[in-house]
């Protein structure tokens, strides 16, 4: 594999002194960035805790450690971000499972991602081909498609033939582009998995861009766990702003940017309707309409069981994967996002489960020895407010017979804890916003993403800067909206 390029910054400008709100690993990522370039920074977040949806914490009892958002780092072993600030050297290891990811099926053999295309190949029957042939471009160039995939639309992107190849696959829906690409419901299921961590129902146009990137990354670069949790991403963050004399401040939710006083800039880890309810920010009407216009998207509803053991699943196979995509057939995948994306509970959710274990046995230490953390969440309508447990449970059961009988204990963290713990999750979207239409292309608006207002030095208004996934690329612990924010914040600077 070509390894992973970083992301480097104008050179030159002079430091300045900076607030970051928010320490998401976007705002960890821009602070850490900011700091070694020479930049005074201070980190002010609301919780108790930093990481924001990338935090762990031993909610399953003594000895657990369970990821409080974010498990699985398709996007972070890749991001260029990550590679520029070094984080292995600041602790973080990425540990693979056996399998990236495993699809069940009913009545059949589960479908598996495996790191080998030609294994997966071979899983998926008359599909085989096919399937390698729709993923070739990152296949051929992993780090290059995540490069080009990992930034703004609109710009020079750093491999101009790969993300054209990338961009013959990517328009379509995810459901259209399965059906004509693969004969067969093995191909066309494991697809759609990936696809759905748009959180859309794949019948949406870019749809298949999720599943073509997810796909091709599981199958090369991989879908790892960071040891230790995922706290360790911002363990390895906090590590570097330290070494370079940044500073965080928990318990300090920022409601007005006085609160942040005599700063050249600050940049914000923030949902645009948080970006315009804040005081003191002087934006004008327009760009504030647009922020209070930016729209949220489907929630999930989180369940992380402890067992007193491996989950039984009725294919063993299924026990090796990280990522397990509980979604059934492609007709039932289908109507269960489709029923979600209207409001609608479907009878049967999509269940994304995570067993980080299997990589990291770390994730249960004495006295939780022996056991088994699971993480899992369904995806239900914005807001839903009913209990999902019963569900969650009956969809994993459908595949591992056996599974409630090992359960010991279960926390259910459904959309409206997940907000009151991070605000950026409003109504339990995880996205950062929906993932569909304008929203997929400009976040939140196609020149210029992360710019709210430029900083000019010496004129004592702060630059104000977006670098939360409400901005280019989105969603996922990958730093990079904080690292495109830095990159603009430095231009304007110079
Ligand atoms: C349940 C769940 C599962 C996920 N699974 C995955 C996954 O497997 N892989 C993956 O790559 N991504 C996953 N994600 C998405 C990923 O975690 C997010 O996209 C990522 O964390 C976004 O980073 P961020 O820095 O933009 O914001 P966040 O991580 O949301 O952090 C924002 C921070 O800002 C703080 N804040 C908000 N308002 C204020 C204020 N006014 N003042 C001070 N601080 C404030 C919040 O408390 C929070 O700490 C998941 C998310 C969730 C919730």
């Amino acid at each position: 594999m070509r390894p992973v390029s970083g992301f480097p910054l104008p050179e030159g400008v002079e430091p300045g002194r900076v607030a970051v709100v928010g320490s998401g690993p976007n705002g960890l990522t821009a602070a850490a960035l900011l700091a070694r370039a020479g930049w005074e920074v201070d980190v002010y977040e609301a919780a108790d805790r930093p990481g924001g949806a990338c935090a762990s914490a031993p909610v399953l009892g003594e000895g657990t450690v369970v990821d409080l958002g974010a498990a699985g780092h398709p996007l972070g072993v890749v991001s260029p971000a990550f590679a520029e600030l070094d984080l292995t050297a600041h602790g973080l290891q990425w540990v693979h499972p056996e399998v990236p990811m495993a699809h069940p099926l009913p009545g059949q053999d589960a479908v598996l991602l495996h790191r080998e295309p030609e294994a997966t190949a071979s899983g998926l029957h008359d599909d085989g081909r096919a399937w390698l042939a729709w993923h070739r471009p990152v296949l051929d160039a992993p780090a290059a498609a995540a490069a080009d995939v990992l930034g703004p639309l609109v710009r020079r992107w750093p491999h101009p033939l790969t993300m054209a190849r990338l961009g013959l696959r990517s328009p379509w829906p995810a459901a259209a582009a399965a059906r004509a690409a693969f004969c067969g419901d093995r191909a066309r299921a494991l697809f759609l998995g990936s696809a759905a961590h748009t959180i859309l129902p794949p019948t949406r146009p870019l749809t298949a861009a999720m599943g073509t990137l997810l796909g091709g990354l599981g199958m090369t670069t991989g879908w790892p766990v960071a040891r230790g949790g995922s706290q360790s991403v911002v363990d390895a963050l906090l590590s570097v702003l330290a070494a370079h004399g940044g500073r965080l401040h928990t318990g300090r939710r920022i409601t007005h940017l006085a609160e942040v006083a005599d700063v050249d800039a600050a940049i914000l880890d923030l949902m645009p309707a948080a970006v315009a309810a804040l005081g003191g920010t002087g934006m004008e009407a327009r760009p504030l309409r647009r922020l209070r216009r930016w729209r949220h998207g489907p929630a999930s509803a989180k369940v992380d069981f402890l067992l007193d053991g491996p989950i039984p699943w009725r294919d063993p196979r299924v026990g090796g994967a990280g990522t397990v995509h509980l979604g059934g057939t492609p007709e039932q995948l289908t109507a269960a996002e489709a029923a979600v994306a209207a409001g609608r509970m479907p009878e049967r959710p999509f269940v994304m489960l995570c067993q980080q274990q299997g990589a990291d046995p770390s994730r249960a230490a004495a006295p939780a020895a022996g056991s088994t953390v699971v993480w899992a969440y369904a995806h239900v309508p914005h807001g839903w407010e009913a209990a999902v447990r019963p569900v969650v449970e009956a969809v994993i059961e459908e595949h591992a017979p056996g599974f409630r009988d090992r359960i010991l204990r279960a926390v259910e963290t459904g959309p409206s804890a997940l907000q009151a713990w991070n605000p950026n999750l409003v109504g339990g979207d995880i996205a950062g916003g929906a993932l569909d239409g304008t929203q997929l292309l400009a976040r939140p608006r196609l020149l210029s993403p992360h710019r709210l207002r430029a900083a000019v030095r010496g004129s004592g208004v702060p630059g104000l800067y977006l670098a939360s996934s409400a901005a280019a690329p989105g969603a996922g612990v990958h730093g990079m909206s904080g690292a495109w924010a830095v990159r603009t914040l430095l231009r304007d600077a110079a």
